[in-house]
């Protein structure tokens, strides 16, 4: 496994001669093992973040770590899971969890059990010849998922990848995520704009600020909270009544009500 190190950094975007700085001064450090969600308004830089640590962009200043190397670029110890599931449409199921083996360089007996197991694991037994369009949303990024799975990234880089599904399946997804996590721990950096997925999901909230791209609040929501859960067989709507969870949830609320209120005030001004 891996730790992710974000150290002083900052991002600027220039367009039209125009700068914009979409991250400042951002210190962060996601532990090995350790599943962050950040939350924050939108436009307030979480996918710069992501990306960042993807190695699909570069900071204007600081660095990025991960497990105490810089990050040059993207790599296969680090996995991302976007909104849209990105499979290959002409691939079959089995096809699209295999890619990524293919192209590390496994044996076929190899690859084969590796995508029977991930297969396994995310409930896709039966499906693995249909194609992506013949799949639910939910049955799509399972696919996606359990691609990126397959990889055994040590760093998991999830943007949004329940925020296309209907309720329902997002809450089997959200159960799901964290069953596999409790099999197969990774670190894992989750954006969401779901506060209570967030609080749900996650060892640790960092919530994002509006303006300047910062980061106003990092709260420890229990470390073994979340494996606790699993292991009780809770369901997030049971857990959602749990009184810590109503405080965490209502503690990220505020602190983003808060934001919202000061860009107000401030665009008042
Ligand atoms: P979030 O994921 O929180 O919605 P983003 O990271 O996508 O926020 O964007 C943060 C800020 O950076 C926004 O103001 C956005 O317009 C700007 N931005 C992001 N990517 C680019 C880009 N490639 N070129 C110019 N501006 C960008």
């Amino acid at each position: 496994m891996s730790d992710i190190r974000f150290q002083q950094i900052g991002r600027v975007f220039t367009r039209n001669g125009e700068a914009t700085a979409a991250l400042e001064n951002i210190d962060l450090h996601v532990r090995d093992g350790e599943f962050v969600a950040i939350v924050g308004p939108s436009g307030c830089g979480k996918t710069t973040l992501m990306r960042l640590a993807a190695g699909l962009d570069a900071p204007t200043s600081g660095q990025v770590l991960v497990g105490g190397e810089g990050v040059n670029g993207p790599g296969p110890d680090r996995a991302v899971v976007f909104q849209q599931f990105a499979l290959f449409p002409w691939k079959t199921v089995a096809e699209n969890i295999a890619f990524g083996l293919r192209c590390k360089g496994l044996r076929d007996a190899e690859r084969d059990a590796q995508v029977a197991h991930y297969v396994r694991l995310m409930g896709l037994q039966g499906r693995e010849d249909a194609y992506p369009h013949q799949l639910s949303g939910g049955m799509q990024q399972r696919v996606a998922i359990a691609r990126s799975y397959a990889l055994e990234p040590e760093v998991l880089l999830m943007d949004e990848p329940f925020g296309a599904l209907d309720a329902q399946t997002r809450t089997v997804m959200q159960e799901e995520l964290l069953r596999l996590c409790a099999i197969s721990p990774r670190t894992v950096m989750f954006i969401t704009h779901a506060v209570e997925e967030a609080v749900y999901l996650a060892d640790r909230v960092v919530v994002m600020s509006r303006q300047g791209g910062s980061i106003v609040a990092d709260i420890d929501v229990g470390s073994t909270r979340r494996l606790e859960q699993w292991s009780r067989h809770e369901r997030i709507e049971d857990v959602m009544d749990l009184p810590s969870f109503v405080d965490f949830r209502s503690r990220v609320w505020k602190l983003l009500r808060d934001q919202d209120f000061h860009t107000i005030a401030s665009e008042m001004a």
